[in-house]
């Protein structure tokens, strides 16, 4: 698309703002020209917050399903438009809800007290069977919660969950899961850039495994690197392990330094093509139409709830917690 065409449609989408009285809401996996237009952009936690303080009447989510769903969950008296219905998650495919039930359901049997405890990237279905919602920005902090009598069940990122395993020291049952883009960094290429670059600091995202974390000066969500790399005074090079457009974000809030993204295994890129879906096209074509549309769904009216208490109400004393898992 040539410059002036992507220009066009940008006017062509903030012209459609007015008109259907919009906001537009975007992850930082998104391309830049997408985060730039956006009215806000973060990662999980900060735009599911966000969504509940919109007062237009549309919230045109650029993100993937379960992000959008969220948004719908948590303001449901707002049209939310999604793209790309399609843009999903591996992470989501990678939790069927039956599949976590019959699981559960044989944990109790076999006399297990535990509560779950789901990252955000799962589906509404696995969401309602959850005791906990968490992203990378608050999974620490609602673990160190969850009463020491319980086992946790943390589905559905197996590199989450070891690491968060890693730092609370509380022992999990760990979902097989992982993200199919964080999954294939590339360890030997992460070691070849380090010796090109012996100054660099390595940022990863938790969703890496453990062999990337292992050689990693700072792990933490997306939000919680743009903060980082923000500590640093002196310009400074930074290695980058997560999506590839959190490069743009890094660069448009801290353009002092350096950005390298660690290349994957089988892509060079590490762009995730869910993600990758929502284009500029069909940002303006969404507004126009007035859809693809997130609507209310069976599953929803629990799934709220637990997203409501993990995300957005203070966190109640570890008596309640105990209370809310039903023992
Ligand atoms: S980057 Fe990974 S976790 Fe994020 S939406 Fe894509 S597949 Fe899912």
């Amino acid at each position: 698309m040539t410059t002036s065409v992507a220009g066009d449609i940008v006017a062509e989408i903030h012209d459609l703002k007015k008109k259907i009285d919009a906001v537009v809401l975007a992850h930082y996996y998104q391309e830049g020209e997408i985060q730039e237009l956006a009215d806000i952009t973060g990662d999980s936690l900060k735009l599911a917050r966000e969504a509940t303080k919109v007062r237009a009447k549309t919230i045109v989510f650029c993100g993937v399903l379960f992000m959008a769903e969220t948004a719908k969950m948590l303001n449901p008296a707002k049209t939310v438009l999604l793209p790309d219905l399609k843009a999903g998650c591996s992470l989501v495919d990678s939790c069927p809800p039956d599949k976590l039930s019959r699981y559960q359901e044989m944990l109790r049997e076999n006399g297990r007290k535990f509560q779950t405890v789901t990252y955000i990237n799962s589906s509404a279905k696995v969401k309602a069977l959850s005791d906990w919602v968490v992203t990378s920005g608050n999974a620490l902090e609602i673990v160190k919660r969850v009463p020491a009598e319980y086992e946790i069940l943390f589905a559905p990122d197996k590199h989450l969950g070891r690491y968060l395993q890693e730092v609370t020291g509380r022992k999990m049952i760990l979902w097989d899961g992982s993200c199919m883009v964080h999954e294939i960094f590339s360890i030997q290429d992460l070691l070849k850039m380090k010796k090109l670059h012996p100054k660099a600091r390595t940022i990863a995202h938790p969703e890496c495994p453990a062999n990337i974390l292992e050689h990693s000066d700072y792990v933490g969500g997306t939000e919680a690197m743009i903060k980082h790399v923000g500590s640093y005074t002196e310009p400074t090079e930074f290695l980058v392990a997560t999506e590839a457009n959190m490069m743009w974000q890094l660069q448009n809030q801290h353009p002092q330094h350096r950005y390298l993204p660690v290349p994957g295994i089988t892509c060079a890129c590490n762009k995730c093509p869910h993600m990758a879906l929502n284009t500029l096209e069909k940002v303006r074509d969404c507004m126009r139409d007035g859809k693809p549309e997130i609507t209310w769904q069976p599953e929803f009216d629990k799934a709220k709830e637990v997203l409501a208490r993990s995300l957005l109400n203070p966190l109640p004393a570890a008596a309640t917690v105990a209370q809310m898992a039903g023992d």
